[in-house]
């Protein structure tokens, strides 16, 4: 598909994230004022909640954009998600007349004066364990090379419930946790500061209808509205000692950072790839259909405070083993219930290559091999005050598809925690 031009010139440029074929879905606020839903486009955001007040557009009968959240729109379902597209790119198009300019231009904001807010409410979070590499290389560190793998994961994608009030939007300063810790060498656990804490390069599906029972893969795929960029920031220390048999608990729940755009399945549609080769046959309920993974550019940057940012990975999201489609498939088969804003991590997002390991607990080998940033300090784990920014970019003909920055810095940990 070729770059759809705007009469927004700044949406024309090859490098823009957000062109007119991209129109992901966030919120916003100017200068502290109420937070309103607003689709990107160039370097503004249009005010979408303003046009609904104003009558430009209606995409229901009741309004939905009278909330800053995505929830009330993404509950009108698939119909109402292609409309609303539809004609936001008859309406930003260069085709547009003056009289439809006119209603639209009152209603653009410049991204310069904005602070973007959650996009959404979470109604559940959970994670996922996808990436064959980040699956091996851990299992590696943790268990043994033999026993990397788990014997269910060729099988299932593996997950666990994770906590909706654990997500923030990009730009919320994430304070270092204290847990329990217990080294393989020390006799007894004792309550810390983390001091492996890491980060994990996810991407976050969006489910955007709800289901009541089992939905096939090709369902699932349906129900998804849009992905994010997602950190999962991870305490490695508290994780290694509290994960078995029950998995991740604390060591996940200090914060999931999000990024503040909401890109829609729309968007990605020309950028969609097959999952890789199957090394065991899925069970049927499983099993691809089509290609349902994205071609998406995936970078990690870090900047210790003060100091400029080194790149640290470089990978995409077409190396992950199972789709969204195909995991959110599988958390319905036991009837669980699945509502509109729930959020699906992919599992860290490792190529194969030492620079494409979308962790630092993996790019430093557990510690093992400190990297070297370019401003010459050196790091196995996270430092207070470093700031990581995850990036992600679909190439297009001639334009690019942006996610925004999904972006946090680590605040030390607190003195004493129970302090009152
Ligand atoms: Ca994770």
């Amino acid at each position: 598909m070729p770059l759809l031009t705007s009469w927004i010139d700044s949406a024309n440029a090859p490098d823009c994230p957000f062109p007119l074929n991209n129109l992901p879905c966030g919120v916003f606020s100017v200068d502290g004022s109420e937070a309103r839903c607003g689709v990107a486009i160039g370097d503004m955001i249009l005010d979408v909640t303003r046009l609904e007040e104003d009558g430009v557009i209606a995409p229901a009968e009741h309004p939905v954009f009278d909330v800053p959240y995505w929830n009330d729109f993404m509950d009108l379902g698939p119909d109402a998600w292609a409309a609303f597209r539809n004609n936001l790119i008859a309406m930003l198009g260069d085709g547009a007349d003056a009289d439809t300019r006119a209603r639209i231009e009152p209603a653009l904001v410049p991204m310069a004066e904005a602070v973007l807010e959650m996009p959404m409410v979470v109604s559940e979070y959970t994670d996922f364990y996808a990436g064959k590499n980040h699956a091996f290389n851990v299992g590696t560190m943790f268990r043994g090379a033999e026993n990397a793998l788990p014997p269910n994961w060729l099988h299932i994608p593996i997950g666990y419930n994770g906590r909706a009030s654990s997500v923030v939007v990009s730009g919320t300063d994430v304070r270092r946790p204290w847990g329990q810790l217990k080294g393989p060498d020390d006799d007894a656990p004792r309550f810390a500061p983390s001091a492996r804490f890491d980060i994990e390069l996810e991407m976050g599906a969006i489910v955007g209808q709800p289901s009541d029972g089992p939905v096939t893969v090709d369902e699932a795929d349906a129900m998804i509205f849009g992905y994010v960029l997602l950190n999962d920031w991870s305490a490695r220390d508290i994780q290694a000692w509290e994960y078995q048999p029950l998995g991740p608990f604390q060591a996940k729940a200090t914060a999931t950072t999000i990024s503040p755009w909401i890109v829609t399945r729309a968007a990605l549609e020309p950028f969609r790839c097959d999952t890789p080769a199957r090394e065991k046959e899925l069970l049927p309920h499983l099993r691809d259909t089509g290609p349902m993974l994205y071609d998406i550019d995936l970078r990690v940057t870090m900047a210790p405070q003060g100091k400029p940012a080194t790149q640290i990975v470089q990978t995409n999201y077409n190396v992950m083993y199972y789709s969204a489609a195909q995991q959110l498939a599988h958390h319905t088969t036991s009837g669980c219930a699945m509502n509109v804003g729930d959020l699906l991590g992919s599992g860290t997002i490792s190529g194969p290559t030492k620079d494409s390991r979308g962790s630092l607990l993996e790019l430093s080998w557990g510690g093992k091999e400190p990297m070297t940033l370019e401003s010459g300090d050196t790091r196995s784990f996270i430092e207070d005050g470093d700031t990581l920014t995850l990036h992600g970019a679909c190439h297009g003909d001639g334009y690019t598809i942006g996610f925004g920055a999904c972006t946090g810095t680590l605040l030390p940990a607190l003195k004493d925690p129970y302090a009152r």
